[in-house]
């Protein structure tokens, strides 16, 4: 990666923190707020939204994302809370898409409104999708996302796969007793489409610990119980930046990946910081040490004074998370808050 830098006029040597570790990849939560009340991200009634003037405007987030790319950022992602819940989000990716360095743009979205947007997204300039599905049920969609809804994303996913986006991830968020014995099915998805299951440990924020504690399965089990369904081979993952494994079964156009943040961390890969909605640059999902960068937005800070703050903010990424079982493990309430 490092050695693409110099490919780019005006670009200064890029991030790499104290840990030796390349930062490339910048996700940005374009919104906190979600159409969606998933049992283990958000409280049915949400959460104190962030005011909408505090949230960057897609003027300010250019910005941010400019100086980025200035020292080495690649790779963005636009998530949130649900990021095309944002008004003209398409606008945006063509903003970042014109941005000399920036070369993948990727979206984060629990696919209720894909469908509709998707065309826009890929004229602007949008590489790769990620759509959240817990589940193939609709009764348990509804029990899982406390919203109706599993027709809209099973259309967006067919209307990603159309547009020619590729990979098409589909990330699943295991959770025993609720959508645990779905796992074959999920995983089945891979054997008719050329999409990723990526299937996720439930990780514990505030508003989560009881679920977390009770209904946590580990990708070592997840992995055991779909070797009862078929013959898996490890295979290399698609075009990426994250930490996911990928297995294959024989035949299949798709692949089935496992992110274990809890019982197999990747934090000495870890390469990427975050942006919320309101300019706090978190250098770790599960760091309470965030750096305010919508002030000096704000107030004219110049790309230079922006490349300065990322520099800077390399000596604070901490080298690991804590994560443990039904443990807090950092203020963060929710993923939405941060950007998940
Ligand atoms: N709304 C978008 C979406 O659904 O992808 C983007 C934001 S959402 C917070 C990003 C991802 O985080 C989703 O796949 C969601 O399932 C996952 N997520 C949220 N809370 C989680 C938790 N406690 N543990 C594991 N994954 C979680």
């Amino acid at each position: 990666m490092i050695d693409l830098i110099g490919a780019v006029p005006g670009t200064l040597s890029p991030l790499v923190d104290q840990f030796r570790r390349p930062i490339t990849y910048l996700r940005i939560s374009v919104t906190d707020r979600c159409n969606l009340r998933c049992v283990y991200c958000m409280p049915e009634a949400g959460l104190p939204w962030i005011p909408k003037a505090e949230i960057l405007s897609f003027e300010e987030i250019e910005r941010v994302v400019d100086a980025a790319a200035a020292v080495g950022v690649r790779s963005i992602r636009l998530t949130g809370g649900e990021p095309l819940i944002r008004p003209d989000l398409p606008r945006l990716v063509r903003m970042l898409a014109a941005i000399p360095g920036i070369t993948d743009i990727a979206l984060s979205t629990n696919g209720m409104m894909l469908a509709d947007q998707v065309a826009a997204l890929v004229a602007a300039g949008l590489h790769r999708v990620n759509v959240s599905l817990d589940t193939l049920r609709e009764d348990r969609f509804f029990a899982i996302a406390r919203r109706r809804g599993l027709e809209r994303v099973l259309a967006g996913i067919d209307a990603a796969l159309a547009a020619g986006l590729a990979p098409v991830k589909i990330n699943c968020v295991v959770m025993r007793g609720r959508n645990d014995d779905e796992l074959a099915e999920l995983a089945a998805l891979t054997r008719e489409r050329a999409v990723f299951v990526r299937f996720i440990e439930l990780m514990p924020v505030e508003e989560n610990l009881d679920l977390q504690r009770e209904a946590y399965i580990s990708v070592d089990e997840m992995l055991e119980r779909m070797r009862a369904i078929g013959e898996l081979v490890p295979v290399d993952g698609p075009q990426g930046n994250g930490p996911a494994r990928y297995f294959a079964f024989r035949g299949a156009p798709g692949a089935v990946g496992v992110i274990s943040p809890l019982s197999h961390d990747y934090c000495e890969r870890c390469n990427r910081v975050r942006l919320s909605a309101d300019g706090r640059l978190r250098l770790c999902l599960f760091g309470d040490n965030d750096i305010d960068l919508r002030t000096p937005v704000r107030s004219g800070a110049s790309r230079e004074d922006l490349t300065a703050i990322f520099r800077g903010s390399m000596y604070t990424k901490p080298e690991r998370h804590h994560l443990r079982l039904g443990e807090q493990a950092s203020r963060m309430r929710a993923f939405s808050e941060i950007g998940g």
